[in-house]
């Protein structure tokens, strides 16, 4: 898979050095990959990676929403580490999306930013269908936690 332009690479460090102010979680790199389908990953080695075809999708607010779901994985595993316990699998995506949602609210965007993100991806012909029913699943969780606060 190849790597995305210059302006791309330079469009998501912007995204990630809004989120890089106000945590002390940080990515030990983000990388963009060619690829159509809109799509970020955090490996366990603390690199993120986001897809051409996620930055083509989303405004700059929705890839910050995006990223800081992707650095709360990181901040979900090294607190898991920490108590040494894991969480199931089903707890992942919701755990990710909390505290994505607590450095977004820091870093002073609005968490409802992450579920239209959401609903973009989820909505994205390159989306596989097989991928929509827990993305819903998320939004309807990020927007009950939107009412309640
Ligand atoms: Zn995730």
């Amino acid at each position: 898979m190849g790597h995305g332009t210059e302006p791309e690479a330079r469009r998501a460090a912007l995204a990630m050095d809004r989120l890089r102010v106000q945590s002390w979680v940080q990515p030990a790199g983000l990388h963009v990959l060619a690829n159509r389908r809109p799509a970020a990953f955090a490996w366990p080695d603390r690199h993120v990676y986001v897809t051409t075809g996620l930055l083509a999708l989303l405004d700059d607010d929705e890839l910050t929403a995006a990223l800081a779901h992707e650095l709360g994985h990181l901040q979900a595993r090294d607190r898991h580490l920490a108590a040494l316990r894991g969480p199931t699998a089903d707890d992942i995506e919701t755990r990710a999306d909390e505290l994505g949602c607590e450095l977004l609210t820091a870093g002073g965007i609005r968490p409802a930013v992450l579920a239209r993100a959401l609903a973009k991806v989820r909505d994205a012909p390159d989306t596989p269908v097989q991928c929509r029913e827990a993305l819903t699943h998320r939004i309807e969780w990020l927007r009950l936690r939107d009412e309640i606060q």
